[in-house]
């Protein structure tokens, strides 16, 4: 049997497909909104940030549209859905991304329950309701392709506050459950995990601009020599929402240079005991 040829660099590899992005008016969700239309689809932005959203939408043309969306009104998301379908006439992705982060250290002792519910509420339930509303059109159709942004502190603990964790945990489980049940609608889901990307999600959490935390990430990050940037999580959501990843469902695809699967405090340390 001939092996195909593999996809031509560069093609347009959402061509023909339609797509919503929550939190897609800045940060990481603007980055794929960009990212997925100059691939060729067609883009609802989702999102509470409606000025933003709108310069965005006015700025790139009619192929993206923008709606007011909480994510955790579920009324908000099912008429997200419902308006794509009707201006696009389907939904092919559905990239549930947007998040909140409460703190950036993990301490038990400062976690405040409102806070911790609030987290959770936007980026987990969030997520659950988006999955929900976009499944509610997607098996009828016999496709599509379900995406959540977790984070690296989906599996590692220490990354960042209690609530974080917890919600990006619980959305690889959200997400594992969700291509348990839906592989058979040929439904395929994902995550994308970053580390650190400096975006305005920690506006006001941090004591130094954001080209400093750019820095500091770099520094203790695995992966030397390069910096992460938000378009390289948009490239990654582009490879899983695009058929190149047709068989690929079930996955937290860590874009982390490696972060979480090494650990080298006991050589720091050696190193630092022997000069
Ligand atoms: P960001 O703050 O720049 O963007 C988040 C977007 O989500 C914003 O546009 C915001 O308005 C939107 N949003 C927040 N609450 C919402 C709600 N209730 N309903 C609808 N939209 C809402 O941050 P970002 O870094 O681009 O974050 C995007 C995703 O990436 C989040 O899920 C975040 O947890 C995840 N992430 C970020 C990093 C990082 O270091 N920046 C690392 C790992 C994961």
């Amino acid at each position: 049997m001939s092996t195909p040829a593999p996809s031509v660099p560069n093609a347009k590899r959402l061509e023909g497909k339609v797509g919503i992005i929550t939190g897609g008016a800045r940060g990481i969700g603007e980055a794929a909104v960009r990212l997925f239309l100059s691939h060729g689809a067609k883009v609802v932005i989702a999102d509470i940030l409606d000025n933003l959203g709108e310069a965005l939408c006015h700025e790139l043309g009619e192929d993206v549209s923008y709606i007011h969306c909480d994510v955790t009104n579920e009324d908000d998301v099912c008429k997200t859905v419902d308006f794509t379908v009707e201006k696009y006439g389907k939904l092919d992705i559905m990239y549930n991304n947007a998040g909140i982060v409460d703190s950036l250290m993990p301490e038990i002792l400062n976690t405040e329950k409102a806070k911790f519910e609030r987290v959770l509420g936007v980026n987990l339930v969030g997520a659950l309701l988006g999955a929900k509303h976009a499944a509610r059109v997607m098996i009828p159709a016999g496709k599509g392709c379900i995406l959540f942004t977790a984070s690296v502190a989906s599996e590692i603990g220490g990354f960042s506050s209690y609530a974080y964790s917890c919600s990006k945990t619980a959305i690889v489980g959200l997400m594992k459950s969700a291509t348990a049940e839906l592989g058979r609608f040929g439904i395929r889901v994902n995550c994308v995990s970053p580390y650190g990307v400096a975006t305005h999600i920690a506006d006001g959490l941090l004591p130094v601009e954001a080209v400093h935390f750019e820095g500091l990430l770099s520094k203790v990050g695995n992966l030397q020599g390069v910096v992460l940037k938000a378009e390289d999580i948009a490239q990654a959501a582009v490879y899983l929402a695009s058929d190149d990843a047709k068989y690929v469902s079930g996955q937290n695809l860590l874009v982390d240079g490696g972060y979480t699967i090494v650990n080298p405090s006991l050589a720091m340390g050696f190193s630092s005991f022997l000069g």
